[in-house]
């Protein structure tokens, strides 16, 4: 596999740093015409005026690819998803659609748990097999980079079996996209502690950590911290498990109520605090303090008809905001990259520049990457995508649509659609 790469009439459009953008900063891009981008050995080494690339000599050990004056961005990073599961709720979508509301839904055995029946009996090939699909699919709209999730065992087998899929996925040389696996045992009380949240954590802590640590099969640990499902203290309580066995830490915040989740994210200096569309302004304010990304999942509030998060007003106080699609088979059975730039420009009030920076730098911030990913600057992977235009504001424009024609990986070229 050739790794040496020199792009040219690249219409480059990047943001530009080496940690992640705050408030009026994610509106900045750079924005080069006619531009250079040389990779060598999947990584970026030159970008700029063009050099000469036809000329031969030391050139002859790069690939050259024109991209004709089209834009070429950093490669998008999905920071948050939960890509790797078994089942299908389509049935349980439709009941939504007939108006039945999901605690009748959960009553008669549906929601998060019937996707842990179903990724409990199935098999490690099945399940990765089902999660190299959706890494395909991933690839096609730009993403380099995921981040995907345990929990949909919640219990020692299963939890562990996802986080092998995910590490499979991630050695394999040929890989379009780079995998972040995160641990998220604390997703949901499985049945067999119901009623038992404390004794749950402790088995989490006490049996599963080490071993994850132990294996690397995560580097993020994750907790659902919401009303019925882990309090601020039992959060608390792994999260800072987590931290001493090494795993950088993430919280599913504020998604129904306001529950204090994002100042606990401020209070542990996590990593990201996601979904927060109850956040409050205090909440906003500690974790702008405390350098927390708050990740934002418009195809969530879309798709479960719930208000917005207030991206505009988090950007405004002066947060690092980035976007993710939250793909996973309940409350958001969509990893579509073009929507969420939509939403996020429609509903949440960002712009295009802000979106565009939400979903490569600071995305990449959001995964403890934002030295190695998310712009297009001498020192980071070689992760590109390549529009179909010469104007990157079609990304939202054009609505739902995917314009992406190809995808760079570490120097790697992968035709698109
Ligand atoms: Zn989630």
């Amino acid at each position: 596999m050739i790794e040496n790469l020199i792009i040219f009439n690249a219409h480059v459009v990047t943001p530009a740093g080496f940690s992640a953008r705050c408030g009026k900063e994610m509106g900045r891009l750079s924005i080069l015409d006619f531009a250079t981008v040389e990779v060598t050995r999947g990584i970026i080494t030159y970008v700029g005026a063009s050099r000469g690339e036809e000329r031969d000599g030391y050139y002859n050990r790069y690939w050259h690819f024109n991209a004709r004056g089209r834009c070429l961005l950093p490669g998008f990073v999905d920071s948050h998803t939960h890509f790797v599961f078994d089942g299908d709720r389509a049935g349980e979508f439709n009941r939504r659609l007939r108006g039945e509301n999901y605690l009748s839904i959960m009553q008669s055995g549906g929601g998060i748990a019937a996707t842990v029946r179903a990724t409990r009996k199935n098999s490690y090939y099945h399940l990765r097999a089902r999660a190299e699909s959706f890494l395909k699919q991933m690839s096609l709209m730009g993403v380099t980079t995921v981040e995907g999730k345990s929990g949909y065992g919640l219990d020692r087998d299963t939890e562990l079996r996802q986080l092998k899929v995910m590490q499979s996925l991630q050695n394999e040389e040929q890989r379009r996209v780079d995998i972040v696996p995160t641990f998220l045992g604390a997703h949901a009380i499985p049945e067999e502690y119901a009623g038992r949240a404390d004794a749950y954590i402790d088995f989490l802590i006490d049996d599963m950590l080490p071993y994850i640590a132990g294996h690397r099969l995560a580097e993020f640990c994750d907790v659902f911290c919401e009303e019925g499902v882990f309090s601020v203290e039992q959060s608390r309580r792994l999260l800072t498990a987590a931290r001493k066995h090494g795993l950088g830490l993430k919280l599913h915040a504020d998604e129904i109520v306001s529950l204090g989740g994002a100042e606990l994210a401020a209070e542990l200096h996590a990593t990201s605090a996601d979904h927060l569309l109850h956040v409050s302004d205090a909440g906003i304010r500690q974790m702008r303090d405390a350098g927390v990304v708050a990740t934002l999942l418009p195809l969530t509030a879309f798709i479960l008809k719930e208000p917005y998060a207030r991206g505009r007003q988090m950007i405004d106080a002066g947060l690092a905001v980035a976007l993710a699609t939250d793909l996973n088979p309940g409350s958001a059975f969509s990893g579509s990259i073009p929507l969420t730039f939509a939403l996020a420009c429609l509903y949440m009030g960002m712009t295009v520049e802000e979106a565009i920076t939400a979903l490569t730098l600071n995305g990449a911030a959001a995964l403890n990457r934002a030295d190695k990913l998310g712009s297009i600057e001498v020192g980071k992977q070689g992760d590109f995508v390549l529009l179909n235009t010469d104007d990157y504001r079609q990304l939202t424009y054009y609505v739902g649509m995917n314009c992406v024609t190809t995808v760079i990986k570490r120097g790697v070229i992968h035709p698109g659609l």
